[in-house]
């Protein structure tokens, strides 16, 4: 059999996605480029890239490489009497004889995710609702169609994209294959919103969250401990369990705030002027969210930056992408938070 040529294997991928879609060894499926909005202050992700959208066309072309590729593997396993697993060896034969794929992006992500069963998958980059709603159901039903095996779709979305979009469109998009949205939530708070340049208010984020939810996805929403510093920790705690308390979603997850590189709070820590919070006021501002939660989701600190330690020397808090059931949990969950401030006392 011919094998195609390295430009026929071409797929592109982008470089951010949630820590759960890399602990379920998600395929990265890129559906536009970088950020549409981009002036978060916190934010370095796609900070000197340009939004770009790409066409339904090219996406689909991605894909049936990535296809065309998962075909070609299971033939190699079979000749080598594998019976169609997909081992290191079959991929080692594989690279050997498309060496210049050994440098590409992409292929160890989707090696990875095909030996795992091909099961979840991430749309990237930071918004993809952003796309024309018939073209993104386009590629989703393409997706599924290639890769039965796969169970989940997942991807970013913005608050104020979901409130401007008709929720017929939503409910289409839900219905063609996208399974859950995570969204950017930071804070409640409407002045740290606006300190931080999010586009967004406490409104639009209660009534996208809500509006996803009925639409039929899972909400995930990322909350970001310590944004506010000491002055706004109070209000950032009381308003954000409030707007969550608003949406009720499936997820919580809390993704501390760290001085990016690239930012104006990164350049304000190399100064000095930063005014930092100790992991014990980090910690209280934590337990100050949790207590005011009256929600029915998993409330979770599956991203790194969750690193504090209790007494044992071990993490305070479980880093599962399940985390911790509200509001069975919720008890046992504000004592160990307990003893983590004891701990940094
Ligand atoms: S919307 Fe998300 S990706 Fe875009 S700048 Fe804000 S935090 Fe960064």
């Amino acid at each position: 059999m011919q094998q195609p040529s390295i430009k026929n294997y071409e797929f592109e991928t982008g470089i951010y996605r949630p820590p759960s879609e890399g602990g379920s060894a998600s395929l990265l499926v890129r559906l536009t480029r970088n950020c549409p909005w981009n002036h978060c202050t916190f934010c370095a992700m796609y900070k000197k890239e340009k939004f770009e959208l790409r066409s339904p066309e090219e996406i689909i072309q991605d894909i049936n490489v990535m296809h065309d590729i998962s075909l070609q593997l299971k033939e190699i396993s079979i000749k080598q009497g594998q019976g169609g697993i997909l081992s290191n060896e079959t991929f080692g034969e594989f690279l050997k004889k498309s060496p210049d794929l050994y440098f590409h992006p992409g292929i160890s992500m989707l090696f990875n995710w095909l030996a795992v069963g091909g099961k979840t998958v991430f749309l990237q980059d930071a918004d993809s609702l952003i796309m024309k709603s018939d073209h993104m159901i386009q590629v989703l039903k393409h997706l599924k169609l290639s890769f039965p095996t796969i169970e989940r779709i997942t991807s970013y979305g913005r608050s104020r994209t979901i409130v401007r979009k008709p929720i017929s469109d939503l409910e289409k998009i839900c219905q063609a294959g996208l399974d859950r949205l995570h969204i950017g939530l930071e804070t409640g708070d409407a002045a740290l919103l606006k300190k931080i340049k999010k586009g967004t208010t406490p409104e639009d984020h209660i009534k996208g969250g809500r509006k996803a939810i009925e639409a039929g996805f899972q909400v995930s929403e990322y909350w970001m401990p310590g944004l506010g510093g000491k002055t706004m920790s109070k209000n950032h705690a009381k308003n954000t369990a409030s707007v969550l308390n608003q949406i009720n979603p499936h997820y919580i997850r809390s993704r501390p705030f760290t001085p990016r590189p690239g930012t104006i709070f990164f350049e304000k820590a190399s100064k000095n002027e930063l005014e930092r919070m100790t992991s014990k006021e980090q910690l209280l501002e934590i337990k100050q969210t949790l207590e005011g939660l009256d929600v029915s989701s998993r409330v979770c600190f599956d991203h790194a930056g969750n690193f504090w330690t209790g007494p044992n020397g071990r993490l305070l808090l479980s880093q599962g992408y399940e985390g911790y059931q509200f509001p069975e949990e919720k008890q046992n969950l504000l004592e160990l938070l307990e003893k983590g401030i004891l701990y940094y006392s």
